[in-house]
């Protein structure tokens, strides 16, 4: 595990919300603080269905990659330990697969421990990092993961954590870039053109507190996936990706998610 420093413990700001807090609030989890709770309660009941559809589509795909036979992941902006975590799902299938996690929050650090638990014949590992130092996260992944085949890359309600300005497609490029062929990259994200007021109103919530957003359309989210194969059903609704057979009546959502190959 890199911690950074890793001799004193995360430092938890408890004054301000962090976005992975809000998230564990709206799943329903215990790991957050009355400053992230004031946010969630403010927010509209649907952000707790988003979060709940994310973290399941998070569940299908990580299974889905697995059966594939893809046994590498590296998963950035994992949150804090909910389970079953994505380790403990692809293990359950391929008990050897190697899981590297990164988050930049101090507290998912803190419960970094829950997300080490490997299988035996499998590796878990977890770095503190930014995904805006992408060269960074790669070069510790290098020593974890065998680059020289597949790997899931996982960017799951992720990028709408970084605004335009931050440079969001660069930053995918970059990790696409480091992949062998035959790679995948599996990613959800808020929509801003599905229930467009709720998306104003909670992008409005949180800057309020502090956490900038940037929801975007369909169209904006498909760049991410540029050049790459869409697997089926392509790029849908969390709630849609690759049900079978597909629900009789679709679950309302405002999250896009998508999983694709690298060629
Ligand atoms: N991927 C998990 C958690 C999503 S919540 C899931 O889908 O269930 C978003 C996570 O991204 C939070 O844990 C937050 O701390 C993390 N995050 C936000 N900005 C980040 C950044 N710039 N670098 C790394 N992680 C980030």
């Amino acid at each position: 595990m890199s911690t950074g420093t890793p001799s004193s413990p995360p430092q938890i700001d408890t004054s301000k919300a962090h976005p992975a807090r809000v998230y564990d609030w709206l799943l329903g989890g215990k790991d957050n603080y009355p400053v992230d709770e004031a946010v969630g309660e403010k927010l509209p009941p649907e952000a707790r269905d988003a979060a709940r559809q994310n973290r399941r589509f998070m569940q299908r795909a990580a299974a889905w990659l697995a059966g594939q036979g893809v046994d590498q992941f590296l998963d950035i902006g994992t949150g804090i330990p909910t389970e079953p975590n994505l380790h403990q799902i692809v293990q359950g299938i391929v008990p050897s697969a190697k899981v590297v996690y990164t988050d930049n929050d101090p507290i998912v650090l803190r419960h970094a421990e829950a997300l080490l638990v490997s299988s035996p014949e499998g590796a878990t590992d977890y770095i503190a990092a930014d995904v805006r130092s992408p060269g960074d996260i790669i070069r510790h992944a290098r020593g974890v993961l065998d680059f020289e085949r597949p790997i899931g890359l996982s960017l799951i309600a992720l990028m709408h954590f970084l605004p335009d300005d931050q440079d969001p497609l660069g930053i995918v490029g970059e990790l696409r870039a480091a992949l062998p062929s035959g790679s995948y990259l599996v990613l959800s994200h808020a929509a801003s053109d599905l229930h467009s007021e709720l998306a104003e109103q909670v992008t409005a919530e949180y800057a309020r507190a502090g956490i900038r957003l940037g929801f975007r359309t369909r169209a904006q989210v498909a760049r991410f996936f540029d050049g790459l194969d869409l697997v089926e059903p392509g790029l849908v609704t969390a709630p849609q990706w690759y049900r079978t057979p597909p629900a009789p009546t679709p679950e309302d959502s405002g999250i896009y998610a998508g999983v694709a190959r690298l060629p």
